[in-house]
């Protein structure tokens, strides 16, 4: 079998996880499977690099980059002394010259007072370049052989949307022919959530990525399957840190899987289940720490059992707008003025709900896109296309996901007849066209509430044929 395998943050976290990892690719490497990897960023270096890139163009110094580029160093030699003690020297070396090159960055940063979309995607790269060679050389120390790849050096292609860019279809004959080979040799580790533009500047994919990179991998190697790896058995009905008896799912299918990480599951980056059901390919999630629990399936079309809803989920991170007028009835064109608006200042509208008097329409945007598509309607406002926008970020979407909700009748009235008996205050409502998401709005204090009235309502954490 040819297998694509991503592990997350959570799975190279150390020294010891990484041995389970290692003993992972190891069996199927002695099974005679074609393996090639994809890895993330130690858990939370991501975090610290963003964290860090963001401070320093209005930081009075740079005091803060030489403790955070000792703390990397420590952390990551750490982590090669326990995973690959053999390359200490060799990967050692490798290590030092990213550190000292990431440390040139952000004192640029500091000095020319600016960062810019493209010099942040290149600072919160080194998480995954620092990580990576590790992972190689832990299985050169098992006697596999191992090249490490970046992620444009394995061919993902891209947009050239820095921080969220998107892999462009030329990159699976790049993937095919830079990979292919390196399969036979050993097991090849590509740097997860990065790729590059035409012209060689590097991108990052979005937060999570590395599940993007490893669904335009996989697609692109042909893949059989693809397995994620992380530290939970599986996806859930729900996350498990917000509903404690949440169940594993057995299998889901590619829309439900992208319904749920659209609105906040984060067991999967939302884009990337497009390049896997491109192509037909069985994508697993699985427990790094578990590696004997079956996982959760996903495929075209899910188990279907006599439940109609699967999964729940919510997100926080997001805000609405609501825009009124009585101008808006019966005049063509501004609904096209409110999106073309937005679009302009690359707001990423998440849910849209129009009332049949065409006098209000509200919005769901991410949190950290509010400011810009404020100041983008008020333009509209003053010309007087509408007369108000109001918005409010005290709000969080649940979303109740499921392909048997398809037709099914009634599950609307179940789902909003609990709330209510629950005195949860449903602020606006919404149903994608497919049928297998049916998602509302709250206040944010009222989310996990919502989502546990819900799963008690539909009981999901019950076994189910
Ligand atoms: P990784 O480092 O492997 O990418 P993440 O932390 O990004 O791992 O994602 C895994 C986490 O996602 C789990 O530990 C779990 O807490 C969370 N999660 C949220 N929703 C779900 C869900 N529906 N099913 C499974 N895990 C979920
Ligand atoms: N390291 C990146 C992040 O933290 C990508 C990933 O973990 O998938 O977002
Ligand atoms: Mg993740």
């Amino acid at each position: 079998m040819r297998f694509l395998m991503k592990f997350g943050g959570t799975s190279v976290a150390d020294a010891q996880c990484i041995r389970c990892v290692v003993d992972i690719l190891e069996k199927h490497h002695k099974a005679g499977d074609e393996v090639a990897v994809v890895v993330s960023a130690q858990r939370g270096v991501t975090d610290q690099l963003i964290a860090i890139a963001e401070k320093l163009p209005t930081a009075t110094d740079c005091s803060e980059v030489t403790p955070l580029v000792a703390a990397l160093r420590k952390r990551h030699m750490t982590t090669l002394e326990g995973a690959a003690p053999d390359y200490l020297e060799e990967v050692g070396a490798v290590i030092e010259k990213r550190l000292a090159s990431l440390q040139h960055i952000l004192s640029a940063i500091h000095n020319l007072r600016e960062l810019t979309p493209r010099s942040k995607d290149y600072v919160i790269s080194y998480g995954e370049r620092l990580l990576a060679p590790i992972i190689g050389a832990a299985l050169r120390q098992r006697g596999i052989p191992s090249t490490v790849l970046d992620g444009c050096e394995a061919g993902i292609l891209t947009t050239p949307q820095h921080g969220e860019a998107t892999a462009l279809c030329e990159s699976d004959g790049r993937i095919k022919k830079r990979i292919e080979p390196l399969l036979k040799e050993g097991i090849p580790v590509i740097m997860g959530f990065m790729g590059c533009t035409g012209s060689g500047i590097i991108t990052t994919l979005g937060r999570s990525g590395s599940d993007y990179s490893a669904s335009i991998i996989g697609a692109g190697m042909d893949a059989d399957e693809i397995w994620i790896w992380t530290d939970v058995d599986g996806i859930m009905t729900s996350d498990p840190r917000v509903i404690n008896d949440a169940r594993v799912l057995k299998s889901v299918s590619y829309i439900e899987v992208m319904e749920l990480s659209y609105f906040g599951a984060k067991v999967m980056h939302p884009r990337s289940i497009d390049p896997a059901m491109r192509k037909n390919i069985l994508v697993r999630v699985k427990n790094t720490f578990n590696p004997g629990a079956p996982g959760t399936m996903i495929v075209r079309n899910g188990h279907r059992d006599s439940r109609v809803v699967k999964a729940l989920t919510y997100i926080d991170k997001v805000a609405s707008i609501n825009i009124n007028g009585a101008q808006m009835i019966g005049r063509p064109g501004v609904a096209k003025a409110i999106f073309t608006a937005l679009a302009d200042k690359e707001v990423n509208v998440m849910m849209i709900s129009q009332g049949s008097s065409e006098a209000n329409i509200s919005l769901i945007v991410d949190e950290s896109h509010i400011d810009a598509a404020v100041n983008a309607l008020a333009a509209l406002v003053k010309d007087g296309v509408v007369r108000e926008v109001t918005h409010n970020k005290d709000v969080c979407a649940v979303a109740v996901v499921g392909a048997g909700m398809a037709g099914a009748a009634g599950t609307g009235g179940r789902i909003f007849t609990a709330l209510g008996l629950a005195g949860v205050n449903v602020m606006m409502i919404s149903q994608g066209s497919s049928e297998a998401n049916i998602s509302f709005v709250v206040r944010q204090e009222d989310g996990p509430r919502a989502v546990r009235v819900l799963h008690d309502e539909f009981r999901l954490s019950e076994e189910c044929n």
